[in-house]
């Protein structure tokens, strides 16, 4: 059974009292299933907390933020594992596991979706799904809906229905003190401002409510073209993204196919009139040859699981990000040339457009501050556990660099890495004096390193 040699008195201390606080139960390295559970989605961040509270209830929570301060021991809040710095488990630290606490409800008359604070993506997709409805998520299932949402969430309804964070209702969390608020319009606006962009720098958020949006179907599916016609497909991108309407979004970027060659994909949702679903299609289609093409209609849901096979849990990764305002020419060039150059067939590109509803909200009513339109581009270079990481990390920093000199600055706060304080600062921009003020009021003691932790 469990034991506790391998822990400091202190945390010894600490976790005897979980233990018979919590419902859920409480890891340690002797636990059998403790090397399981401290892993997450890049098998790089290779961390030991001292103990991991699978938190059974929303109470829980509460209970285990209060104890582990009592304790004086650091803590941190894992929901879907997919931050790539893997900052949801600390060294030494207590994890607040929320994989236990991801129930979800829907609202079809109010049109919302309720969900506790582990639900990913996908659970939240599939309950809005049965009811001929669309969550705005990303682009992939395993993904935390908490965390995408608490730092922005570009996804393929951003043009229609805005970020994620856009369509945050409110929110129960739980402060630093061990208090359970709750943030919306009406009741602590200040905070419910700090949830919508602001990173989890505030509190553990054990439920949130979203609004759905009616959608049955939509065209959507994978065009992929081979790099000799990625230069002018990428042009054709930048024609169509900059005179899309909101209905229409489209990711583009490059992963390696089955038969080991780069290629450059296309993965649009035209959320409007079915009527004119297959022209879109066509106009996608025919920006080049494709060597395959899925587009077609399927449910929201449906989309949200196409690139999941290209996102492997336990790979090792090393990721960047920038924003730019265009793909240009220069842009695509560097980008064509990093594929070309795909140290790994794991390694992958994407690249979000943001427009439409998302540019629509002034840029002070919500943390996250660039609301012009842009692409994000996501460099995600990743390889084998066991393959040697330097070759890998090299091709995804000299990308990084090469596209340092044509973008905006800042970033997307949820893919910044842990040293990029001064492009955290950047990106929230005027907003980020109001955030600082918001963190010493709720968390003066910086409790909650989010992601991006606004305070070291
Ligand atoms: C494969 C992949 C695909 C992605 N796709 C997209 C995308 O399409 N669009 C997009 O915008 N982003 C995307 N992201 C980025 C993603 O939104 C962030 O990495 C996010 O932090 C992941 O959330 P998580 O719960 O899965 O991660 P975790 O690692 O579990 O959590 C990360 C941090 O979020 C905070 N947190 C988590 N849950 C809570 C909570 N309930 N309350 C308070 N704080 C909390 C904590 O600070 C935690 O350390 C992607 C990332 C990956 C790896």
């Amino acid at each position: 059974m469990t034991s506790t040699t391998s822990v400091s008195a202190q945390s010894a201390a600490a976790l005897s009292e979980l233990r018979s606080a919590l419902i859920g139960d409480v890891l340690v390295a002797t636990d059998p299933h403790y090397d399981t559970a401290r892993r997450v989605w890049n098998g790089a961040a290779d961390r030991h907390p001292a103990m991991i509270a699978r938190c059974a209830t929303e109470g829980d929570v509460a209970l285990a933020v209060r104890i582990a301060r009592e304790h004086g021991l650091p803590l941190s809040v894992r929901g879907g594992g997919h931050d790539w710095a893997g900052r949801a488990v600390r060294d030494g630290g207590v994890v607040l596991d929320l994989r236990f606490l991801r129930s979800v409800g829907v609202d079809p008359y109010a049109s919302t979706v309720d969900a506790q604070g582990g639900a990913t993506a996908g659970v939240v997709g599939a309950a809005a799904d049965r009811y001929g409805m669309a969550a705005v998520t990303g682009t992939i299932k395993a993904v935390g809906i908490t965390a995408l949402t608490l730092g922005g969430g570009y996804g393929l309804l951003n043009g229609r229905h805005g970020l994620a964070a856009d369509n945050l209702v409110s929110a129960r969390v739980v402060l630093a003190d061990g208090a359970h608020v709750t943030a919306s319009a009406a009741e602590n606006p200040d905070l419910f401002w700090g949830l919508r962009g602001g990173g989890g720098n505030f509190g553990v958020v054990t439920r949130a409510t979203y609004r759905a949006h009616p959608l049955r179907r939509a065209m959507s599916g994978l065009v992929l073209f081979g790099l000799d016609q990625a230069r002018k497909v990428l042009k054709g991108y930048r024609e169509l993204t900059a005179a899309a309407p909101d209905d229409l979004s489209v990711m583009t970027g490059f992963f390696t196919g089955p038969d080991g060659v780069p290629l450059l994909f296309l993965m649009p949702m035209w959320s409007g009139d079915a009527g004119r679903a297959q022209r879109h299609a066509d106009r996608l289609n025919a920006l080049g040859t494709p060597v395959a093409t899925t587009l077609g209609t399927m449910t929201p849901f449906e989309v949200l699981g196409l690139l999941d096979p290209v996102v492997v849990d336990g790979r090792h990764v090393l990721a960047a990000n920038r924003q730019v305002s265009e793909i240009s020419d220069e842009v695509a060039d560097v980008l064509v040339d990093a594929a070309a150059r795909f140290t790994s067939p794991y390694s992958g590109l994407f690249v979000h457009h943001f427009h439409g509803a998302s540019t629509r909200v002034p840029p002070a009513a919500t943390p996250f501050e660039l609301r012009r339109e842009h692409n994000l581009i996501e460099v995600v270079g990743t390889w084998e556990a066991g393959d040697p990481a330097a070759v890998h990390e090299e091709w995804t920093r000299d990308l990084d660099q090469a596209l340092a000199a044509h973008s905006l600055p800042g970033g997307y706060v949820n893919l910044l890495g842990p040293d990029e304080e001064e492009r955290v600062r950047i990106a929230y921009g005027r907003n980020h004096s109001r955030l600082l003020a918001l963190k010493a009021q709720y968390d003066p003691d910086n409790v909650f390193r989010g992601v991006p932790a606004l305070i070291r």
